[in-house]
């Protein structure tokens, strides 16, 4: 059963629905709801109570039609698109993205596998996007300019992306040079090498390309962190700080020398000395999917399933990863099940989406998510199959409807910082 069919049961109290509760009850509300809201809002699920900050981008009304349409007619109408753009169209999933949406992709996985699938299909003059804003900017960035890359709700935003704008990263980045000076010191390591969590905006990536720095995946943060060190005194990672902060504390920086920078606070909150002293300046950022997970709930996975293995993403907050047997990216979750002896048990830390896709997937396993609750990405749950169908009947009627495009000024320094992350070899 998808979670979107679990939340509707849920909410309408039908037989059959699943013996657990959700986050919000809106979540059984179609995500057009959200769309004319007066004020930019997450819409329900993990970020709900996140504030969207006045520059998200918003969703204009979704045509009658296909707020409208049933299930099965959508189903038809964007089969027959698929048909009708042939190669000339390509359609990505992200592994958060629901299952109603995810089967019609032709690629599925996580951001950076997309956005490579993207620059692998050079036929494709439209690729559809479905998952969120920085993931169709990075895209966009990585495709040719012929081909155009379409979000289906431009609501799709991303709110740890949201938390580090380029106005706060650049202010924090005058203090710092202000305190540090840029010079490099003796042994020519510079005195901050800023580093960008992929889950972040364009203008962010340019900003690292511009200054000496990179962009880092869940996947390689410790090998981009050891290049940022033997170029830099200290790092300034943002937007995530809990990945910053799990992969140095694993490299075996001490949490003392990993201050967080809160954007809201003078001096981000910390003081001169903390700053002189510190290998990792964490920027104030997270995840509310991964901020979910707690200690007690791997504690009661222990506890109910004996040898039960707990692997979490690490996104989460520290106490969650240290307690977890393993963590890693949706990639080495997704893994570590495929290779695992049939009949492992696996508690799982990240989207709800993506575990309930995977235990669909291998049911010689038991798989199942820590969190105890239905509570999604909210922005990936902004797409649903009604947006699909309409980008996808905009382009057999020669309209390219909401194409994310990154100007080149922001583009170029981005694509620096981009191809500096994949010279690092993990
Ligand atoms: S899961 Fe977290 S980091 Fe990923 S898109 Fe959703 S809010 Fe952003």
């Amino acid at each position: 059963m998808s979670v979107t069919t679990a939340i509707q049961l849920i909410s309408r109290g039908e037989a059959g629905a699943p013996a657990v509760g959700t986050c919000s009850p809106n979540l059984a509300r179609d995500p057009w709801a959200f769309d004319a809201l007066p004020l930019p809002d997450y819409g329900p699920g993990a970020s709900m109570h996140d504030a969207a900050p006045p520059a998200t981008p918003r969703q204009g009304e979704l045509p009658e039609a296909y707020r409208t349409a049933p299930a099965e007619e959508l189903d038809r109408r964007i089969l027959a698109a698929k048909e009708a753009l042939g190669d000339s169209v390509v359609i990505l999933g992200h592994f958060y993205q629901r299952d109603e949406v995810v089967k019609y992709a032709d690629f599925v996985g996580d951001s950076y596998q997309l956005a490579r699938a993207a620059t692998e299909r050079s036929s494709a003059e439209a690729i559809i996007f479905c998952g969120v804003h920085f993931m169709a900017e990075t895209a966009d960035m990585l495709s040719t300019p012929q081909q155009a890359v379409i979000l289906p709700n431009l609501a799709a935003g991303c709110s740890m992306a949201d938390m580090a704008d380029i106005d706060s990263v650049s202010e924090c980045w005058d203090q710092l040079t202000e305190l540090f000076g840029s010079e490099p010191d003796a042994s020519g390591r510079q005195p901050v090498i800023p580093v960008t969590y992929m889950n972040s905006s364009a203008a962010l990536k340019g900003f690292c390309g511009e200054h000496g720095g990179i962009v880092c995946t869940s996947s390689n943060a410790a090998a981009v962190l050891e290049w940022a060190f033997e170029r830099g005194q200290r790092v300034l990672f943002f937007p995530d700080q809990h990945l910053g902060r799990n992969t140095a504390k694993a490299m075996g920086v001490p949490l003392e020398q990993m201050p967080m920078w809160n954007p809201r606070k003078a001096w981000g909150g910390t003081d001169e000395q903390t700053l002189r002293d510190s290998r990792v300046i964490l920027w104030h950022g997270f995840c509310s999917v991964h901020k979910r997970f707690t200690v007690e709930q791997i504690e009661k996975a222990r506890a109910d399933f004996p040898g039960v293995r707990v692997i979490v993403h690490p996104e989460c907050p520290m106490p969650v990863v240290d307690a977890a047997d393993e963590s890693g990216s949706t990639d080495y979750i997704r893994k570590a099940i495929d290779a695992a002896a049939p009949g492992s048990t696996f508690a799982i830390g990240t989207e709800i989406n993506m575990v309930n896709r995977l235990a669909a997937q291998y049911p010689e396993h038991t798989i199942f998510c820590l969190d105890p609750v239905i509570c999604p990405c909210s922005t990936m749950y902004r797409i649903h199959p009604g947006y699909l169908a309409w980008v996808l009947e905009g382009l057999v009627e020669g309209r390219v409807l909401n194409r994310i495009t990154v100007p080149d000024s922001v583009a170029e320094p981005a694509r620096v910082a981009l191809n500096r992350m994949l010279a690092v070899q993990p």
